[in-house]
């Protein structure tokens, strides 16, 4: 019986975990989670969990393993690793052995220090309690400033908008979603949201952040705003230390090779936590991908076993945004050009980007969901796609308009 052990319930854990219940239910599998309770899904915490009337608990199924094959040491922070004896050590002291390791500490949220500002006004958003605590203050709160036009950032206005809320978000960058978009997808965005009715500040830094009168205030040379809330969205920072402090490779992340090992054999990490090789062109990156974090649990799970499995899919990413849909695949900022299918100005399209070789690395699609699977299937069959075949496919899909 080898002992498994899993750092992190989150996403890549949590698919790690039910793998191995499944393939090898006779060994210990035992997960160690900072966070209370069993695993749940984090995209719907900013969508469907902020809207409902009454939200659903987004659990992550299968759970009942948890309790049966797999034992959840929830609530307990893993301090420290031994690669000499193979052991970990929790935050109550006690020690555990492994055979095989799997990091899946995912990140944690960039913070502000806003020592003039109630706590109780600021908001964060990576956890269920985050969004309990957000959910209730949305449907109290009339203005609602948010800092930082990412994903998170737009998702919340989204859905405060959709709630009544006056919005107005504001971005240091000169672009929304600049990190990860393609200034297209950028610009469209913009639009989106302008269109229903977020005021969309870029290019700004509030220099000043405080509160007045029950009024927080927001300003910076030449302008100020003034809001009851404030949610900051302002990215995230891998929990690589545990693996760094244990002389495991890392540099933004952990250093992963397509099989989800580390530089030590016995050890494996997976999800956000992670720095790995995307598609097959030498690219490398941190993503923060659903798809990729329960993909690459599932194959480290199946490498711990023995196996010999790569995780080569090109990371994929939604949003949902009003009654818009935005998918990403691959590093679409990375292309040098881009083949197109549809009006940039309409709430339809798809480009694709290829890089100078002619491979296809990446693409950005609104409302495009059955262009984005096909994409996401040709590049799992294992292809390097030329550029006319790509052309040629997205030919023959009807432009909607
Ligand atoms: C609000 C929100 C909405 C999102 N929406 C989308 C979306 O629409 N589409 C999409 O593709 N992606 C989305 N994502 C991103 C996606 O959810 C993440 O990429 C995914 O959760 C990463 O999984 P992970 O397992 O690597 O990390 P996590 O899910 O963050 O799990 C890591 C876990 O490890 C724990 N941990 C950390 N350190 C330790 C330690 N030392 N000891 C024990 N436990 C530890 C953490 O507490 C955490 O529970 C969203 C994320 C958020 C927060």
């Amino acid at each position: 019986m080898d002992d498994f052990i899993i750092i992190g319930s989150g996403i890549a854990g949590h698919h790690a975990a039910s793998e191995l219940c499944r393939k090898a239910p006779s060994h210990n599998v035992q997960v160690v989670g900072a966070e209370l309770g069993r695993p749940y899904d984090r995209p719907p915490l900013s969508k469907e969990y902020l809207l409902a009337a009454e939200p659903v608990h987004p659990e992550l199924r299968p759970s009942e393993i948890y309790g049966s094959t797999v034992a959840l040491r929830d609530g307990l922070s893993t301090t420290s690793i031994d690669r000499q004896n193979r052991t970990v050590t929790l935050a109550d002291g006690s020690q555990v052995h492994y055979d095989k390791l799997l990091l899946a500490t995912g990140s944690r949220l960039r913070q502000l220090h806003l020592p003039h500002v109630d706590p109780r006004r600021i908001f964060y958003l990576r956890t269920l309690e985050d969004a309990q605590r957000l959910r209730r203050a949305l449907c109290e709160s009339p203005r609602v400033a948010i800092l930082g036009g990412g994903f998170i950032g737009l998702e919340v206005a989204a859905a405060a908008r959709v709630r009544g809320c006056t919005v107005r978000v504001l971005e240091r960058a000169p672009l929304l979603l600049s990190r990860a978009a393609t200034p297209k997808l950028s610009e469209f965005a913009r639009a989106l949201h302008i269109k229903r009715g977020v005021e969309v500040l870029v290019d700004l830094e509030a220099g000043e952040i405080f509160e007045e009168s029950g009024e927080i205030i927001l300003r910076w040379p030449g302008g100020e705003l003034r809001s009851d809330i404030l949610v900051v969205g302002i990215g995230v920072v891998p929990n690589s230390e545990l693996a760094s402090q244990c002389g495991l490779a890392t540099a933004d992340g952990i250093l992963v090779d397509q099989q989800c090992r580390t530089s030590d054999g016995a050890i494996f990490a997976a999800g956000e936590v992670t720095n790995y090789p995307i598609g097959r062109h030498g690219l490398r990156a941190r993503t923060e991908s659903w798809s990729s974090a329960s993909a690459q649990g599932a194959v480290a799970a199946k490498n711990m076993m023995g196996q010999d499995r790569c995780f080569n899919e090109l990371p994929w990413f939604w949003s949902d945004q009003y009654d818009i849909n935005i998918q990403c695949i691959g590093l679409p900022t990375k292309a040098s050009r881009f083949l197109q299918v549809g009006d940039l100005n309409s709430n339809s399209w798809l480009q694709v980007g290829i890089d100078d070789a002619g491979h296809v690395i990446g693409a950005e699609g609104v409302n495009r969901g059955r262009d984005i699977s096909a994409l996401r299937r040709a590049g799992r069959s294992g292809q390097s796609i030329p550029a006319a075949l790509v052309e040629q496919l997205i030919r023959i899909e009807p432009v909607n308009r």
